[in-house]
């Protein structure tokens, strides 16, 4: 079990991924993003989730520059989008993103979405950067288990990790459990619920039984089940609040309690264009 917010798991690849990472989905450009992440940086967290959906790139790269932390201690992830998959336009994509964060390397780069038609020409995209070594480790995101089979059978190197929407609410089991199959990393976005988690009544009384916030609870329960997680939080005391989930253990019966939350509910309208 990590015991810190820089401990690591190691992907099939052996690269070194921290187990909690700093969400910025929805975060506006600008002062927003660049303060929250240094923030998150200065408390910490050695783990950043972008995307160029997110328009905010730009400010992550300037808030590890602003840091002085050294690159090679920040893992950074970062998503090619549905508009930018096929294999030229993602490779195009990922010029862009390397840009605007200002790096010479990204640590994973994930196809965001598994757009019909599309994800098997945008993987060979991603095997071709990995192989050039301008991404450390490659990825998915939102791929349910026919799309993993897909990208498996065609693949020359397999993802290292699938992202997905993750919380009590939804436990997305099938997925989950076949990541765990094919040494794929599950890791979980929303893992608050975008907020909806954090009022359950069963999380609220855990919560009060180990002395901690319920979002600290809904991060640690990540943790306890292998889970990478990646808490969004613009304010200062809750991006402290999410870090401190190293030093207390759910028992067997609190991690059972949330297990049985599972309604298998999501909080996004996915793209219209997924094709599932
Ligand atoms: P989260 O589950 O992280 O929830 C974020 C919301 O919870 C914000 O409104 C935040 O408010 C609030 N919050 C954060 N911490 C606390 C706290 N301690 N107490 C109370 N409220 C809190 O949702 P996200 O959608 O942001 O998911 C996390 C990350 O996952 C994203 O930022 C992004 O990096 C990634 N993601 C990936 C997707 C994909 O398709 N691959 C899709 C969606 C997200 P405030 O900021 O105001 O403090």
């Amino acid at each position: 079990m990590p015991k810190t917010i820089t401990d690591t798991v190691a992907l099939s690849n052996g690269v070194e991924m921290p187990w909690e990472g700093f969400g910025v989905f929805q975060m506006e450009p600008g002062p927003v993003t660049q303060n929250a992440v240094e923030k998150a940086l200065k408390v910490g967290y050695r783990h950043v989730d972008t995307a160029s959906l997110y328009a905010n790139e730009k400010e992550v790269g300037a808030a590890l520059k602003a840091s002085r932390i050294p690159r090679k201690e920040v893992f950074i992830t970062t998503k090619v989008w549905n508009t930018d998959l096929g294999y030229d336009a993602t490779l195009k994509a990922f010029e862009i993103s390397l840009q605007l964060l200002d790096m010479d390397y990204i640590d994973l780069y994930l196809v965001h979405w598994p757009v019909k038609g599309k994800y098997l020409d945008t993987w060979k995209a991603l095997e071709k950067l990995y192989r050039d070594g301008a991404v450390k480790a490659i990825g998915i995101s939102n791929f349910m288990v026919h799309q993993m089979q897909d990208v498996l059978e065609a693949c020359e190197i397999k993802p290292m990790v699938n992202q997905c929407e993750y919380h009590p609410l939804y436990q997305r089991r099938e997925i989950h459990q076949y990541c765990i199959e094919n040494q794929i990393q599950f890791e979980a976005w929303a893992p608050l619920g975008q907020g909806r988690a954090l009022d359950i009544s069963e999380v609220l009384e855990i919560a009060a039984k180990n002395g901690k916030s319920p979002a600290q609870v809904l991060l640690r329960w990540d943790l306890q089940n292998e889970v990478v997680t990646i808490p969004k939080s613009i304010t200062p005391a809750r991006i402290i609040e999410n870090s401190k989930i190293f030093d207390f253990e759910l028992s067997g019966e609190d991690m059972a309690r949330i297990n049985n939350l599972n309604e298998e509910e999501h909080t996004l309208d996915y793209p219209a264009d997924c094709g599932y």
